[in-house]
């Protein structure tokens, strides 16, 4: 399987309001929330990119994948990899000021593989759970409850011995 890290946009010979759309595997770093990592999944993920070449020059871009990202549940720490659709746009039109003026693209050449990994982590939900009624994990015990089911309870929380503690350590 070719990956393609960078495109060389130049090489598409588009000619003005030409576009083209091209089926590329692009690899995805993982990414790092505190010390965990999540991985894309597939780590060389099939994107559809489509390049138009505007007619007053540069470069639209519009990029699309769907890939898992693999980790630790946010909650119970089981493995989690929910799916993540991707979808986002790009303009370079140089010399039109910063709005337009993309951080992916240099001269022709566009860093695919950054921006498809920027555009991964934008659209990874802010909790990446095992599943979305996941119900995380006994806060008294950490007892995973999605096992240990809803009749699981602790019948003397807090414990007298502990709140007798508790008042000491005001003292
Ligand atoms: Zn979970
Ligand atoms: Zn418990």
């Amino acid at each position: 399987m070719a990956l393609t890290h960078d495109l060389d946009l130049a090489g598409l010979r588009l000619s003005p309001g030409e576009g083209r759309r091209l089926a590329l595997d692009v690899p995805v770093e993982p990414l790092f929330f505190g010390s965990e990592r999540y991985a894309a999944e597939p780590p060389a993920v099939p994107v559809q990119l489509e390049v138009s070449r505007m007619l007053g020059g540069g470069y639209a871009l519009h990029l699309r994948f769907a890939a898992a990202v693999a980790g630790p549940c946010m909650r119970c720490l089981e493995a989690a990899a929910p799916l993540v659709e991707v979808d986002a746009r790009e303009v370079d039109q140089p010399g039109s000021g910063d709005e337009l003026d993309s951080p992916y693209v240099s001269g022709e050449t566009l860093d695919l593989a950054g921006w498809a990994h920027d555009a991964f982590a934008l659209a990874v939900p802010a909790k990446i759970l095992c599943r979305e009624d996941c119900a995380g994990l006994c806060p008294v015990c950490a007892a995973n409850l999605n096992e240990a089911g809803p009749e699981h309870s602790h019948a003397r929380v807090p414990d007298s011995r502990w709140a007798k503690l508790r008042e000491l350590k005001l003292e």
